[in-house]
């Protein structure tokens, strides 16, 4: 591995020719609304402790060193731009991504995104939605700002708590949460609308949280908790290695749905009190929608 400096290491980066580009969608993100997704790179290099993708297998398009491996490499699909000027039609709703961050940080020297980005704004689709936690995405406002003229851009920002020490513990890759929220600040003044998404709600002060995403963005506020496998029996589901660090923790209950019911409570009280509104699972996607 080479040094990005500053002493962090870079995953290997790998680059691959894809058959398609857009897949139609299933499940949780067919439910909320949306018709196809658009996944940039198969494996994602901030490899929080509790992402559901590698769960999936093969089900997310995996490779079994991609689940075996999660986190350590990334493979971008090199011809996705070219892919996407084929295969956009002006009645989608696309969701980019729900398999990889679109801005993990690889992407500052890939730069795979300014293509996507100025594919889209040649054929728009109805709705283009970016799901990320990755200030990176602040290289591109010129080009969001191009696109947003010509379809629903929403940005879905991911704030996972209010506590940087719980950030540290289960997802170390991932940019402190105020450097987040600063990036959401940033997007919304450039006019750009902007969601902070709760997903997963990890151990957190509730209204402490909420009133952060209430003071980084004018929007509505989405939620998730963790998924557990006791009540979620098959499908995407939290990774294990996320038990284990709430274990050392002590945070087991924050897996536990009658607690995360109460979690999620007080955050709806804090965010209507504000005059918004907070949704979580499909519900909170489908805001996204809109
Ligand atoms: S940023 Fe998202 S896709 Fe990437 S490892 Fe974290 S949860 Fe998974």
């Amino acid at each position: 591995m080479e040094d990005a400096g500053g002493g962090a290491p870079v995953p290997p980066v790998y680059r691959a020719r894809a058959r398609g580009i857009l897949s139609r969608t299933g499940g949780f993100i067919r439910d909320a609304g949306f018709t196809h997704s658009l996944t940039p790179a198969r494996n994602c290099t901030y490899g929080c402790t509790y992402c559901y993708v590698p769960t999936m297998r093969i089900y997310g398009g995996l490779r079994p060193e991609d689940w075996r491996r999660w986190g350590k490499f990334t493979t971008f699909k090199e011809n996705a731009a070219e892919l996407l000027a084929k295969e956009l039609r002006p009645e989608q709703i696309v969701y980019c991504s729900p398999l990889v961050d679109p801005y993990q940080p690889v992407e500052r020297r890939e730069r795979s995104m300014p293509g996507i980005l100025r594919a889209l704004i040649a054929r728009p689709p109805a709705a283009f939605v970016v799901q990320t936690r990755g200030p990176l995405i602040l290289r591109d406002v010129a080009l969001l700002l191009r696109l947003a003229e010509k379809t629903r851009l929403r940005v879905s920002f991911s704030i996972t708590t209010n506590r940087d020490d719980v950030r540290r513990r289960y997802e170390p890759r991932c940019e402190p949460i105020d450097e987040r929220l600063r990036a959401v600040r940033a997007l919304e003044a450039a006019g750009i609308r902007t969601f902070c998404t709760l997903a997963p709600i990890l151990p957190c002060d509730p209204a402490a949280l909420a009133d952060l995403a209430l003071a980084a963005s004018a929007g509505d506020v989405i939620g998730d908790p963790l998924h557990s496998r006791a009540v979620k029996r098959y499908g995407a589901t939290t990774r294990a290695e996320a038990e284990r660090v709430s274990a050392a923790g002590g945070f087991e209950r924050w897996h536990e749905p009658e607690f995360q019911a109460g979690v999620a409570a007080a955050i709806r009280r804090r965010v209507e009190t504000a005059g918004r509104r907070f949704a979580t699972g499909v519900e909170g996607f489908r805001l996204l929608t809109l």
